[in-house]
């Protein structure tokens, strides 16, 4: 099987179909139209076996994480998604693995209306580079420098449940089938925060998805607006899956600074909370406030209770 046939047999006809794709997979280029009034937000990951996911990992997981990182960056931009290019680069062409890895790739894109308008396809080492594209209104993108001193910090959903999935993976953790299941899930299959993206335009002042680690990437928002904030670690939100899984302690750490979260990290200012409790309600999303901003610039203060509390590692970082 050559390039052309992958791209036709996997690829090409299984795609959800929009109307404001002109011209799909097939051209030189496609050809794609933004609806008057929003503008087009544009992301990119690559995904390397090995690096990204433990070279065992299943087809139809590399499949979802692949698309599912990306939508994660729309969804921190309050975006809504629209169209993606897939470039994969592939040892060899097994058919099974392609076949699997097509079905989930489209079966996440389905769900959230993103159609696949382009790609290419070579021999290499596995790797997967996706780059998604989405709509958001003019002036309500979630930018990371919006948020001022006093500003109270939230996330969706739990934290650290992938850094230990991880962990259970590489034999770090010796827990029960029902948490390794649900944890190796959470790294596996991250849902992107894409409602809660879109019901916090025009409510949060800030906005950024944990890929690295929450004490890594709440710096780049208080880097970008100038702020610092106190965090405490108590009130992170945690799975009870996770809580079963490893000690309190390890589950904070793993809160803190594991990668692969893929939940939202938000800010708000006093006068919205009420509209994102509002927001929140009829969406029905779940989020946690962990702490507030602060007018030191770009210092992060972890408290445990009363306690100055001190992270043991501080996330990831490519060529660090
Ligand atoms: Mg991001």
């Amino acid at each position: 099987m050559k390039e052309f046939d992958v791209i036709e047999r996997f690829f090409n006809c299984k795609s959800y179909q929009r109307k404001d794709v002109i011209q799909g997979i097939g051209d030189d280029c496609a050809i794609t139209r933004v609806p008057d009034g929003l503008n087009l937000a544009t992301t990119t990951d690559t995904l390397i076996s090995g690096v990204h996911f433990p070279i065992d990992t299943a087809p139809e997981a590399i499949a979802h994480k692949a698309l599912a990182v990306n939508l994660s960056d729309l969804a921190a931009m309050g975006a809504e998604p629209a169209w993606f290019s897939l470039s994969l680069s592939l040892p060899s062409v097994d058919e099974a693995w392609l076949d699997a890895f097509s079905k989930s790739l489209f079966e996440l894109a389905e769900y959230y209306s993103i159609q696949l308008i382009g790609g290419d396809t070579v021999n290499g080492p596995l790797s997967i580079t996706i780059t998604a594209q989405g709509f958001v209104p003019q002036e309500h993108a979630l930018i990371r420098s919006g948020a001022m001193p006093g500003d109270l910090i939230y996330v969706t959903g739990t934290l650290g449940d992938a850094g230990i999935g991880l962990g259970i993976l590489q034999g770090k953790h010796d827990v029960s089938q029902h948490c390794a299941d649900y944890l190796v899930n959470r790294l596996n299959y991250p849902a992107p925060r894409l409602l809660a993206g879109t019901a916090l335009r025009r409510i949060a002042s800030a906005c950024i998805d944990l890929s690295d680690g929450l004490v890594s990437d709440i710096k780049h928002i208080l880097k970008a607006s100038q702020c610092g904030a106190k965090i405490q670690v108590d009130k992170l939100p945690l799975s009870v899956a996770l809580k079963e899984a490893v000690e309190v302690e390890d589950a904070y750490q793993s809160a803190l600074s594991a990668g692969d979260d893929y939940e939202l990290l938000f800010t708000v200012s006093e006068e919205q909370k009420g509209n994102l409790d509002i927001a929140l309600a009829s969406a029905n999303i779940s989020v946690t406030c962990i702490g507030q901003l602060t007018g030191l610039k770009e210092k992060l203060e972890l408290r445990y209770e009363d306690e100055p509390y001190q992270v043991q590692r501080s996330g990831f970082e490519h060529f660090a």
